[in-house]
Formats: C-alpha cells, structure tokens, sequence
C-alpha cells in the first residue's frame, strides 16, 4: 500500500514515470536523471527508489542500498569520464537547503569547482 507521501513525491513519481525527466541510468533500486535546473554542465541525481524522506531517517536496513548507491555514484564518473573530479552533495532538511523531501545525492562537475557557500545552489 502506496502512502500519501510516495504517491505525492516528485522523486517518487518520477521513479514510477508518472512525471517526466531525463533517466541518464536506472536499476531496481537506484535511478540517476538530469537535474531540472543544473547548476554545472554535469548536474544529475543520484536517487533511490525506496522513498526515504532525508539521510536522517536510514536505518542500518538501508546498509545495502547505501552501498549500491556509491556503486551506482562511480558507475555514473566512468561513464561521464569525470577523471578531472565531481562534486557529491547531500542537503538534508530546510537549512540544509533541501526542497525534495525524498532523499537524493547530486553529483555536478564540468567546472571548477570553488568553495563558496553558493556554490551549488
Ligand atoms: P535539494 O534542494 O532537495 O537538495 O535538491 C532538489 C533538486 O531537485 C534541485 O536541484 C531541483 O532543481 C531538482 N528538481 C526538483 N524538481 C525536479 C523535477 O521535477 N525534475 C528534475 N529533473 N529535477 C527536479
Ligand atoms: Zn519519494
């Protein structure tokens, strides 16, 4: 039984393809698509497909899916050829600087990089 919160959720509906994006890799747990608005010439999503609101709520269940999702992380810079480096965020919560409240890792490159508070956002 779907709850409110997956039926509703952009990420989980875009799992599901009830929402459109660009799917760059997908598996049975793990989907990578194009950010909607990058914010570098490489800006994907790295996203489970179980819906897990923030990095907070994982418990140690969630052990094999957070190991995938590394896998899936270097199978995406071979792919892409990001030998010159990448950037992996995770924002959790409002100060965070999260707005998608389904737990997602972006991964950006195709710049340099700075360190600046903005820098991704
Ligand atoms: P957050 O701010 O939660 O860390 O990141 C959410 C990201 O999802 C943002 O970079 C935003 O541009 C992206 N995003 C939000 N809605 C959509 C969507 O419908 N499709 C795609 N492809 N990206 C989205
Ligand atoms: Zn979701």
């Amino acid at each position: 039984m779907m709850d409110a919160n997956e039926r509703d959720c952009i990420f989980c509906r875009i799992s599901r393809k009830e929402a459109p994006a660009e799917h760059v890799y997908e598996d049975e747990t793990v989907f990578v698509i194009k950010d909607r608005f990058p914010k570098a010439p490489v800006h994907l999503l790295v996203i489970p497909r179980k819906h897990i609101a923030r990095i907070d709520v994982l418990s140690s269940g969630d052990d094999g899916l957070i190991v995938h999702l590394f896998e899936v992380i270097r199978i995406i810079a071979a792919t892409y050829r990001l030998e010159a480096g990448y950037r992996i965020i995770i924002n959790s919560g409002a100060e965070g600087g999260q707005t998608v409240s389904h737990l997602h890792v972006h991964m950006i490159a195709g710049k340099c990089l700075g360190f600046r508070e903005d820098a991704v956002r």
